[in-house]
């Protein structure tokens, strides 16, 4: 589509020379031998790996895709894309909508799918996995164990979401995925393979828990302290768009009053760009409500008491709940997709503002975009106080209850570059304008690149420092996309 302009739009700077990616890539396939690299554009292996969710994604070709079995490999490439000069970018599960965060232009793209080892150790009941495949794989390896590990709410999302701090149904209960590291196996921007842990490069190991992937390393093994999993009571509630006030009456509440650490929800607003025709056939209201066992007792009672379209509430083990409301959801939802974050406390009834204001605009822009939704996450107490306990993340959290809001933009195909360019200006104004809570971190796995959400955490200076002592010449922040640190 227009790649330049999205490069651009993302503040960053046009790829490094074009033979650079090239040399890396032989260097890379002389070491590695031919088997792990493809720089044939018209080869299916080559092809997979340039689908991102974000769609406009899928345009930037690298010069080459190298698929690492190991840490050595890993380093083998680190090393040789320093020696060459060359850009590059680290794919999990490619879905970071923003540009060059896990994408290159004649570079080396570091596609991790092949790293899918994975163990379980029941004395321990550490897990361990590799960051390759998708959430989906991991909880499907480790419920034969009746073990699951926090991670993603939907099947297809990838590993890179645990270095973004990772919101899970689970996270009421044991804090948010990186808040159960153990271990990692790093790759530092030097081809040093080292471990992290509390004990070993604690500083690392900190600013790795939530503080963003593609920063001071290359994650290639998480141990993770596993949780069990039995059955849930879980389903989807689908209300008429008419029912909003009562349903964000019941968001608001469960962020404010729920207790029970075993339930999680998320709200989602949803609103396509086609008339309404005044027949409400453009808007829906989708709940995801998650229990962790087979009685949820009273805690979605005001979910369940408002009429809906559609309920599916039922017993589901874990791999199904996260695939609903349909498995491959995730990647039925691939398109020119964009995210933006917005943080707030739930006094004043924010979170009807928030509404309003995200509807007016999605009433006066019909036309200018295919679909738009804006999600309520919910960051209970029992979450900051299982993140505390397990040491904090990054964010180091303040006490909960506050929320994280999820609003996604989804362009139609084909839009010209300066129509695009003014949506998506309009949208993050209206989103400025609806404000944020003071002292809160903006959730990197959802935010834009023009959010800066490390600027808003209580720990940013000491996340600079660690940036330099592991990152010293800036050879990741110079030659791959991702978060500010400046
Ligand atoms: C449909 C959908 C559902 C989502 N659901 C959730 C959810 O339930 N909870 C939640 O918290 N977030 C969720 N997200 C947000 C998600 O966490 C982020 O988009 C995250 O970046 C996805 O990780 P990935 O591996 O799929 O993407 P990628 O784009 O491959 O990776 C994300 C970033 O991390 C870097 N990275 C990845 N792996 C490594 C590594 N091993 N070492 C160093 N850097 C690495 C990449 O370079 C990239 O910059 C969702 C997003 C989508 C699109």
């Amino acid at each position: 589509m227009f790649p330049l302009v999205l490069s651009i739009l993302a503040g960053i700077a046009a790829p490094a020379a074009a033979a650079a990616g090239p040399s890396a890539c032989s260097n890379i396939t002389t070491q590695l031998g031919s088997s792990k690299v493809s720089s044939n554009l018209l080869s299916q292996e080559y092809s997979n790996s340039l689908e991102y969710w974000n769609a406009l994604l899928d345009d930037y070709k690298p010069s080459c895709v190298v698929y690492p079995k190991n840490a050595q490999d890993v380093s083998v490439m680190v090393q040789a894309i320093r020696a060459a000069d060359s850009r590059f970018a680290i794919k999990a599960g490619g879905h970071n909508p923003n540009t060059f965060y896990s994408c290159v232009d004649n570079g080396v793209l570091l596609d991790l799918s092949d790293m899918t080892e994975k163990s379980y150790d029941p004395h321990t009941t550490l897990a361990t996995f590799q960051p390759g495949g998708v959430f989906g794989d991991i909880y499907d390896y480790f419920v034969k164990y009746n073990r699951t590990v926090v991670g993603a709410r939907l099947a297809g999302v990838g590993t890179g979401l645990a270095l973004g701090g990772g919101m899970s149904y689970l996270s009421p209960q044991y804090g948010l995925a990186c808040d159960s590291f153990r271990e990692l196996e790093i790759v530092l921007p030097s081809g040093e393979i080292v471990t992290a842990s509390e004990d070993s490069n604690p500083d690392l190991f900190f600013a790795s828990r939530g503080g963003g992937g593609n920063a001071y390393g290359v994650v290639t093994k998480y141990t993770v302290q596993s949780r069990p999993v039995g059955q849930f009571y879980a389903g989807n509630l689908i209300f008429p768009f008419p029912q909003k006030d009562k349903v964000i009456e019941a968001i608001g509440n469960f962020i404010k009053y729920n207790t029970d650490p075993k339930a999680a929800i998320i709200g989602t607003y949803e609103k396509l760009g086609t008339p309404d025709l005044n027949l409400n056939l453009d808007e829906a209201i989708i709940m995801f409500l998650v229990y962790d066992g087979e009685d949820s007792g009273d805690a979605f009672k005001n979910f369940t008491s408002i009429p809906t379209i559609l309920n599916t509430m039922s017993l589901k083990t874990y791999p199904e709940v996260v695939n609903m409301p349909i498995p491959l959801s995730t990647e039925l939802s691939r398109g020119a997709n964009m995210f933006r974050v917005g943080v707030h406390r739930p006094e004043n009834c924010s979170y009807e503002n928030a509404l309003d204001v995200w509807r007016n605009w999605a009433e006066s822009n019909k036309g200018r975009y295919e679909l738009l939704s804006l999600d309520f996450q919910p960051v209970p107490k029992s979450l900051t106080d299982a993140s505390k306990a397990q040491g904090g993340n990054a964010m180091q959290m303040p006490d909960g209850p506050w929320y994280w809001l999820n609003y996604l933009l989804t362009t139609p195909p084909g839009m010209s570059e300066p129509d695009y360019k003014a949506v998506q200006a309009s949208y993050r104004d209206m989103i400025k304008s609806v404000g944020n809570a003071e002292g809160l971190p903006l959730f990197i796995n959802d935010a834009n690149h023009d959010q800066n959400p490390l600027q808003t955490f209580s720990t940013f200076a000491k996340l600079q420092e660690i940036k330099k002592t592991y990152d010293p010449d800036n050879f990741f922040a110079d030659r791959t996309g991702g978060w500010s640190f400046a």
